[in-house]
């Protein structure tokens, strides 16, 4: 038994048409398919309509996410596959759906092939993975898992003032049921999740799809920088105590300390105080994203430039304090699931990221891997991005095998295409 060849996935061309208009934003040439708004429940439309036409039996679980069955009464746990369909303000066409879409196709590619998997195969659309609505990334996911409150995801308020509850209410979703669900959990062994990539690694190597290793540990850092206001124009430079100096420096500061370590930090978010043309700055208040390839990396950069700043504002006469916000650990995805994939698909590359993912949350609770999909530029989040249709075809092959792989038993396909 064989996969045809990568050319021929023709239901790939279908999906994707009947997905892209769902969304759509035409002045930006974006998408805004927010949890639980018309675009989204036009997505998860969209999803049992495509489960329906395969013969996939299509349930909701408790905390809103898809998942349609391919031979849900097999015996064994299942193979999960998927993404999710939401996306950020404005966002690109395949984060996310790219790995749905490629999830359809691959079982489509499978069923040609006359494969038949041995354990239930499940795909998964999750649900409001962006967190664009009501501010949490993976809250269908961290739901699922325990990782976030039922009591605080129900409460979580949008721009205009609706909750998650209420959301999920009018979409026919009961929200009194949210939360950790072990019973589903357990019924799942593993989880591959497909991504557009979100870097440019893929380029560098000159291949299609790659295979994840980790999620880098990533924080959210408040830097306050204090002076003293005063007049722009009549204040001797020699008299100032400017903190736009200070920030001004450790921004700088930052970059050089970030590529020292082979890390990312980006100053993307300030405040200033009173904020006026012709004056001093009495305070300015700027948020740090710093993300490594490890803990102790991403502790000795924050160390090294905490040092930078304080010693800069002493020469300027400016205070300085530094409060950590958000920390999130390293996600290392399963590392015999990475090794046996990255072994099936022609010893892929394995990249880390410096993404967030539902893979990621689930990490946690059973063994999950990703494969990303080249991104010739590298851009996401953004109208921009874009992934060659060649890829995706590629991508959707990799999946197919991969499942056939993980969910074949002894009937795995050959790999001559
Ligand atoms: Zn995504």
């Amino acid at each position: 038994m064989e996969l045809p060849s990568p050319e021929q996935t023709p239901s790939l061309d279908e999906l994707w048409r009947s997905l892209l208009p769902l969304g759509f934003h035409r002045a930006s040439g974006g998408y805004r398919r927010f949890a639980w708004n018309k675009a989204d429940l036009a997505c998860r439309a969209w999803f049992t309509a495509q489960a329906a036409d395969r013969g996939l039996t299509v349930r909701t679980d408790r905390n809103g996410n898809q998942w349609a069955w391919w031979g849900e009464r097999l015996p064994g746990k299942a193979l999960a596959i998927g993404s999710h369909l939401d996306s950020v303000p404005d966002g690109g066409a395949y984060d996310g759906p790219l790995g749905v879409v490629s999830s359809f196709a691959a079982v489509d590619l499978l069923r040609e092939a006359g494969w038949k998997p041995e354990r239930p195969v499940a795909i998964a659309n999750f649900a409001d993975e962006e967190g664009a609505r009501f501010g949490v990334a993976c809250a269908g996911s961290r739901l699922l898992t325990g990782q976030l409150e039922p009591d605080r995801a129900r409460a979580l308020t949008d721009d205009s003032g609706v909750t998650l509850a209420a959301a999920m209410e009018a979409a026919g979703q009961d929200p009194d049921v949210i939360g950790r669900d072990d019973e589903l959990l357990g019924r799942i062994g593993q989880y591959v999740e497909l991504h557009i990539e979100q870097g440019r690694a893929l380029v560098d190597v000159g291949r299609a799809v790659g295979v994840a290793t980790s999620i880098w540990p990533h924080g959210r850092w408040r830097f306050e920088f204090g002076g003293e206001a005063n007049h722009a124009g009549t204040t001797r430079l020699e008299d100032r105590r400017d903190p736009m100096l200070t920030y001004a420096y450790t921004v700088l500061a930052a970059r050089k300390k970030a590529a020292a370590h082979g890390a990312l930090a980006t100053f993307g978010r300030i405040l200033v105080e009173p904020n006026g043309t012709n004056a001093i700055p009495s305070k300015v208040s700027a948020w740090l994203d710093s993300r490594a390839p490890d803990e102790a990396t991403l502790t000795a950069l924050l160390a090294e430039l905490e040092e930078a700043a304080r010693e800069r504002a002493g020469r300027d006469g400016a205070s300085l304090s530094v409060v950590n916000e958000s920390l999130t650990p390293i996600v290392e995805f399963d590392h015999a699931l990475r090794d046996r994939l990255a072994k099936t698909l022609d010893e892929a590359p394995v990249l880390p990221t410096g993404a967030g993912h539902d893979a990621g949350i689930l990490a946690g609770r059973i063994p999950t891997a990703m494969l990303f999909v080249r991104n010739p530029t590298g851009v996401s989040h953004s109208p921009a991005e874009h992934a060659e249709i060649a890829d995706c075809r590629a991508g959707v092959h990799a999946l197919a095998r991969a499942v056939s792989e993980l969910a074949g038993g002894s009937a795995r396909l050959g790999a001559a295409w």
